[in-house]
């Protein structure tokens, strides 16, 4: 797949709108299309890695935390970080992958279940 396949990578370069609701050098986080909480994030490397079974090497690796790391603060942000949010990160098809640019999904502003379906 090359980045202009690739939807995350359209919005990354403007090609889709989507409004960056955060950015620095390494991420950007839009909001979900189709919101599953009250507050439902994506938070997406600007680089295009389709997976979290595609990692490849330590500087990817680092990129994963820094994902999480921005989802935290995110959380912090929106106000729900005290009453507790979900971090999530689906992997290719049982992990109901559907757009395969890696991205964290922060989910927040209501009580979660578990298991998830
Ligand atoms: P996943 O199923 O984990 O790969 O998550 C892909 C997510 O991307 C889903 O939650 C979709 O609702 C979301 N999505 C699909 N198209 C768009 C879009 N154009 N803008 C924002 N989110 C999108
Ligand atoms: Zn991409």
């Amino acid at each position: 797949m090359t980045t202009n396949d690739c939807l995350f990578c359209r919005i990354r370069d403007g090609q889709i709108p989507s409004p960056k609701l955060f950015e620095d050098d390494v991420c950007f986080a839009i909001a979900d299309i189709a919101p599953q909480a009250p507050t439902h994030l994506l938070i997406l490397p600007k680089q295009h890695i389709a997976s979290l079974d595609a990692l490849k090497g330590d500087e990817e690796v680092q990129i994963v935390g820094h994902l999480l790391a921005v989802a935290a603060r995110l959380a912090r942000a929106h106000g729900f970080a005290d009453n507790g949010y979900r971090a999530v990160i689906n992997c290719n098809t049982h992990g109901g992958q559907t757009v395969f640019h890696l991205h964290v999904h922060l989910l927040g502003g209501r009580q979660m279940g578990w298991p998830p379906g």
